[in-house]
C-alpha cells in the first residue's frame, strides 16, 4: 500500500468540528430539533464527522428563505453580468480548494483520491464555468404572428428549486444541479445524501465566499423520507430535481402530482455494453473495466450488462477476469487504489446479497464474487471486482441495478440479437458499443433506446452534452443546453399594436 497523502489541516478542522451546521438564509445553523447524525468513513467503518440533521422545520425555514430571495432579494434584481461573475468565481474557488475538496470527498464516499482530484473536482468546476456561459445566452424569441400584434417569448426562472442528490458523486451532482439553476436565476434548497453531506457543505462556504446573496442556495443535510420528503411536499417549492434510485423517483413522481411541481428525474440504469468480435479486444476490455468498476460500479450508467459476441466470448471473459482480479483494492486515500470501498454498510449488504443471488441463479464468478476482508480492509465495505459468466439476460443479476463492482457477461449471436437483448430492460440510461464497423456502430446506436450511447468508449462526459434517461431511467436532461429547459418557464407575451 502506498502512503496516503497527509490530510490537510483544513480537512482535519472540517471533520473534527463538534458537528457541521446547515446553511439557511446565509447562516450556518443547528437543526431546529438539535439532532445530528453521523457520516462514516467507508474505508474504516469509523465515524468521520457529525452533521446537523435537517427535518421538516428546517426545510420550512430554508424554503421560506429561498422564496424571499427569489421574490424580493438582490438575486431577483441581479444582472446577468453579476451572475456570470459569480458562477465563474465559484469555479475558480473550487479549483483553488481542489485538494481539500478531493480529500473530503474521498473520506466521505470512499472513492479513490485520484478520481476525486482528477475527475470529480475539475468536472464540478467545469460545470459551473460552463453554465456561467449560458447566463446571458438563454433568451426568448420573437414570433411571426398577426401583424397587428407584437408577440414574443420570455424565458423566466421557475422559482424555488428543491434539489435532492445522491452519494455517488456528491460534489459533482451538486454542481450539475446548481449550475443551471443559478444560471437561470432560480433559488435553491439542496439536500445532499445522508451518506455524503460534507463536500456540499464545504461548497456552501465557497458559494458564500464567491458572493452569493443570502438565501439563494440553502443546504439542508438529512435523511430521504424526512428532509427529502418535506422538500418534495412543500407547497412553496416550484420544482424538484432529483438524482437517485428509480424507486424513490417514482415516489417523487406520485408525491408531486398533487401540486404539479416541475420535476426532473435522473434514475437508475442497467446499461448494455456491447462488444462485437471485430472490436479491438484490448481497448474493449479496458473500456469494459472502466465501464463497470469506475467509482466501484456505483454509477447509474455503469455498463453492467456486458454483451460479448459468441465467437470471442470465452477469450474476452478470460482476459477481463484476469484484469479485474489484478485491480488494486484499498482505501481511497491510498493513491495506488483503483477500487475503493462501497459507500456504506447498506450498500455492502445489498451488493453481497446480489453476489449470492447470481450464484444461486447459476452464474459463475470468474473474478471476485465476495467481500474483500484482506489485511487492513476488514472493517471497511470492500467488495472484490466481480465478473460473472454463464449469465442469461433474464436473470436478476442481468436485470436489476446492483450498484456495485459486478458485471454480467452475456454472449450474443449477431447484430440483431445484440440490439434485441440490449434494450430488453426497464431502463434506458446509457449503452456502449465496440466495433470497427462504422455502419454497424451507427445502426446499434439507433436501435438502443437510451439517453447516451458511447461508441468505442464508455463513461465519457462533458458539461455541454445532455445526460438523462429513456424509459424508467427518468425524464428531463441534466447538463448541456437541455438542462436550461428544467430551470426556465416560457412566457408568451402579446402586445396589441393598435392601442
Ligand atoms: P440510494 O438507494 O442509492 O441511496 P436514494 O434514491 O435512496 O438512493 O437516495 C438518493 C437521494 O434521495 C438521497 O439524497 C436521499 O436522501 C433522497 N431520498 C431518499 N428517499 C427519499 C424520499 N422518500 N423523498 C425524498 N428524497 C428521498
Amino acid at each position: 500500500m502506498a502512503a496516503a497523502p497527509a490530510l490537510s489541516q483544513a480537512v482535519q478542522d472540517f471533520v473534527r468540528a463538534p458537528f457541521r451546521k446547515m446553511l439557511i438564509d446565509g447562516n450556518w445553523v443547528a437543526a431546529a430539533s438539535g439532532k445530528t447524525f453521523e457520516t462514516v468513513n467507508p474505508a474504516t467503518g469509523e465515524v468521520l464527522a457529525n452533521v446537523a440533521e435537517g427535518d421538516a422545520e428546517d426545510v420550512e425555514r430554508a424554503v421560506r428563505a429561498a422564496r424571499r430571495a427569489f421574490d424580493d432579494g438582490p438575486w431577483a434584481t441581479s444582472t446577468p453580468t453579476d451572475r456570470v461573475k459569480l458562477l465563474l468565481r465559484v469555479a475558480d474557488l473550487i479549483e483553488q480548494n481542489a485538494q481539500e475538496l478531493a480529500q473530503l470527498e474521498t473520506l466521505d464516499n470512499g472513492k479513490s483520491i485520484n478520481e476525486s482530484l482528477n475527475v470529480d473536482i475539475p468536472s464540478a468546476a467545469g460545470t459551473f464555468r460552463y453554465y456561467a456561459g449560458w447566463v446571458d445566452k438563454a433568451y426568448g424569441q420573437t414570433i411571426p404572428s398577426d401583424p397587428t400584434f407584437f408577440n414574443f417569448t420570455l424565458r423566466e426562472p421557475v422559482g424555488v428549486c428543491g434539489q435532492i442528490i445522491p452519494w455517488n458523486f456528491p460534489l459533482l451532482m451538486a454542481a450539475w444541479k446548481l449550475g443551471p439553476a443559478l444560471a437561470c436565476g432560480n433559488t435553491v434548497v439542496l439536500k445532499p445524501a445522508e451518506q455524503t453531506p460534507l463536500s456540499a457543505l464545504r461548497l456552501g462556504e465557497i458559494l458564500q465566499e464567491a458572493g452569493l446573496p443570502d438565501g439563494v442556495v440553502n443546504i439542508v443535510p438529512g435523511f430521504g423520507p424526512t428532509a427529502g420528503g418535506a422538500l418534495v411536499r412543500h407547497p412553496l417549492v416550484d420544482k424538484i430535481a432529483f438524482t437517485g434510485s428509480t424507486e424513490v423517483g417514482k415516489e417523487i413522481h406520485r408525491e408531486t402530482s398533487g401540486t404539479l411541481k416541475r420535476v426532473s428525474l435522473e434514475l437508475g440504469g442497467k446499461s448494455p455494453n456491447i462488444v462485437f468480435a471485430d472490436a479491438n479486444v484490448e481497448d474493449a476490455v479496458q473500456g469494459a473495466l472502466m465501464g463497470v468498476f469506475f467509482n466501484q460500479g456505483q454509477v447509474c450508467c455503469a455498463g453492467t450488462r456486458l454483451f460479448v459476441e459468441q465467437k470471442m466470448h470465452d477469450e474476452f471473459a478470460d482476459t477481463l477476469a484476469k484484469h479485474a482480479s489484478a485491480m488494486q483494492q484499498g482505501p481511497g486515500m491510498d493513491p495506488a487504489t483503483r477500487v475503493g470501498p462501497l459507500v456504506s454498510k447498506e450498500q455492502l449488504d445489498r451488493v453481497t446479497s446480489y453476489l449470492e443471488i447470481g450464484k444461486k441463479e447459476g452464474a459463475k464468478a470468474v473474478a471476485g464474487g465476495e467481500r474483500n476482508t484482506g489485511k487492513g480492509l476488514e472493517k471497511g465495505y470492500f467488495v472484490k471486482p466481480t465478473v460473472f459468466t454463464g449469465v442469461k439476460n433474464d436473470m436478476r443479476i442481468a436485470q436489476e441495478e446492483i450498484f456495485g463492482p459486478v458485471v454480467s457477461v452475456i454472449p450474443f449471436k449477431d447484430e440483431s440479437d445484440a440490439g434485441l437483448q440490449g434494450h430488453h430492460t426497464l431502463y434506458g440510461l446509457a449503452a456502449g458499443v465496440w466495433t470497427k464497423d462504422v455502419s454497424k456502430a451507427h445502426r446499434v446506436a439507433r436501435a438502443i433506446r437510451a439517453g447516451t450511447l458511447w461508441v468505442n468508449c464508455y463513461n465519457v462526459f462533458g458539461a455541454s452534452a445532455p445526460f438523462g434517461g429513456y424509459k424508467q431511467s427518468g425524464y428531463g436532461r441534466d447538463l448541456g443546453k437541455h438542462a436550461l429547459d428544467n430551470y426556465t418557464e416560457t412566457k408568451a407575451v402579446w402586445v396589441d399594436l393598435r392601442r
